[in-house]
């Protein structure tokens, strides 16, 4: 099993020791962990020596009305999963931890985090970028390894540590997904089967988008309608359907093949919000 490290001492002494002995890669989640992030730790493992996973639930990327208080919490079967995959050391701090007495301190990215997720979840990458840097700054990881299932984060984390120049490699992995196309994500869990089932109507939605743009469409209202057709044929509430830049992540009016775009999707089934999006 991998070893549970409790507190930012213990995690840097750590990876000090292991980048004395080869490349250390870490992959950052909030636990309740599925096949996604253990795709995530897999290909650490491929690319690096030395691997370590974070699980911390981080209260700063959630808004008063989210569900903080209700994230599915699994540390033991985290491990095990974890001892599977390749990671040699867990750091799972406890919120003071990470943000002790005092603690006033916060990273902000521009641009990039402002539209999309940024826009309905205000505070959300402020968060995200603060929790992900101070990660970031215990371990130095040669590498660091994070989903594109979360788009936008991804982006923001790129940016981040350009930025500030913290000297890591920022990988991002594809989204893995359920054989029918749902993206593995731990709020899931909190889906009926029922609810499940009309979940798909997201995938449904972005695969419609894609063969269209396939078949010469370029038009981003005609597109967005599609998705937006799925969404209500199964009684989905949209958050926001968007096709942006795939760097910048600014809108678009209409896509080329000339210029890599991406389809983001934010929708609640009942009162569940999943996202997920796709390279056009
Ligand atoms: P989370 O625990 O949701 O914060 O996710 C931790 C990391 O796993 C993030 O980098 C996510 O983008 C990534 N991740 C979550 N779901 C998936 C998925 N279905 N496929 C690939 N990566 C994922």
């Amino acid at each position: 099993m991998p070893t549970v490290l409790r507190t930012v001492g213990e995690v840097s002494a750590w990876s000090e020791r292991a980048r004395r002995e080869g490349r250390v890669a870490l992959v950052p989640t909030m636990g309740f962990l599925h096949e996604g992030h253990l795709t995530l730790l897999r290909e650490a493992r491929r690319r690096a020596e030395r691997v370590a996973a974070t699980v911390f639930v981080n209260p700063k990327q959630f808004g008063p009305n989210e569900d903080f208080s209700r994230y599915p919490r699994d540390l033991e079967g985290d491990l095990r999963k974890c001892d599977s995959a390749g990671a040699e050391v867990v750091f799972a701090p406890e919120e003071r931890e990470l943000y002790p007495a005092g603690f006033q301190t916060a990273v902000e990215v521009g641009e990039l985090s402002r539209g999309l997720c940024g826009e309905r979840r205000p505070g959300h990458f402020r968060g995200v970028a603060t929790v992900v840097t101070k990660l970031l700054c215990a371990v130095r990881p040669h590498l660091a390894l994070f989903g594109e299932k979360d788009y936008q984060q991804l982006q923001v984390i790129r940016a981040l540590a350009r930025d500030l120049d913290l000297g890591v490699e920022i990988v991002g992995v594809p989204t893995v997904r359920e054989p029918d196309g749902l993206a593995l994500s731990s709020r899931n869990a909190y889906l009926s089967a029922e609810d499940r089932k009309r979940a798909l109507a997201i995938h449904r939605g972005m695969l419609a988008a894609k063969q269209r743009v396939g078949a010469g469409g370029r038009a981003v209202r005609e597109l967005v309608d599609l998705v937006r057709k799925s969404l209500a044929s199964e009684g989905l509430r949209e958050d926001y359907v968007e096709i942006v830049d795939a760097q910048t992540l600014k809108s678009l009016t209409s896509v080329s093949p000339e210029r890599p775009s991406r389809l983001l999707v934010a929708a609640f089934v009942g009162s569940t919000r999943l996202i997920d999006n796709i390279a056009l």
